[in-house]
């Protein structure tokens, strides 16, 4: 199953999924494309694999990305393969902006959408400027992007305020499992249930 998660820039879209790749069995991060320079703290193939624009739009003219759009003024993406090959072993999250999400929910009308709401502004533009891995513009551009992003929050399933970290982690274990518990996505459990003799 696929679950996209989506915020605006510093809501900790990153920070909880990496605590619930690491928590949870049969998870997986969909590495996204981009054409955004890396960061200090980045490495090519596990946050992001990094191409040029040439690349990028090479892959996209091929078909492919499963979605991608332009954001913050660079172009991000998820490949078709990514989402095929860690999909082989379970369920995969993707951290994706508003646009994606809008184009996931068409493409995998199965996927669930979860929105990370930071507790307030004031919280966003601190912890984008705490982060410290973005320039003063960059961090500009990300705020004046946020409202709009936010606006969209309600035609998302799934809601997370990202107040204290800990419980926002919890909560997105919560809706990951209660997708799994679905009777629709338990298909083999039942067969397995009814295969062998009835004693
Ligand atoms: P995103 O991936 O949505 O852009 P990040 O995961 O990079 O956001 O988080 C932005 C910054 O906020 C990081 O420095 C992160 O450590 C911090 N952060 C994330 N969640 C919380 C929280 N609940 N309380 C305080 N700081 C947080
Ligand atoms: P960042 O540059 O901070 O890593 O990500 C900026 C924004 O791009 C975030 O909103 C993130 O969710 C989004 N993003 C990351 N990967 C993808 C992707 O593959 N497709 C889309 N549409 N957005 C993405």
């Amino acid at each position: 199953m696929v679950f996209v998660v989506t915020g605006p820039s510093g809501s900790g879209k990153s920070t909880i999924l990496r605590h619930v790749v690491k928590d949870m069995r049969r998870m997986a991060f969909s590495v996204s494309h981009t054409t955004r320079p890396r960061r200090p703290s980045e490495r090519d193939g596990r946050e992001y694999h990094f191409v040029s624009e040439a690349e990028f739009r090479r892959l996209a003219g091929r078909d492919a990305f499963v979605e991608w759009a332009v954001v913050h003024g660079h172009l991000y993406g998820t490949s078709r393969a990514e989402i095929r090959s860690k999909g082989r072993t379970g369920d995969v999250l993707l951290d994706i902006d508003v646009q994606g999400a809008r184009q996931i929910r068409k493409r995998l009308p199965g996927a669930t959408t979860v929105f990370i709401l930071p507790p307030s502004f004031t919280a966003l533009r601190r912890r984008l400027l705490d982060r410290g891995e973005d320039e003063a513009a960059v961090v500009r551009t990300r705020l004046g992007n946020a409202k709009a992003e936010i606006r969209e929050a309600e035609s998302f399933d799934y809601l997370i305020v990202n107040d204290r970290l800990d419980r926002a982690i919890i909560e997105l274990e919560a809706v990951v499992l209660s997708v799994r518990c679905r009777a629709e996505n338990r298909k083999r459990a039942i067969r397995a249930a009814l295969s062998g003799r009835m004693a």
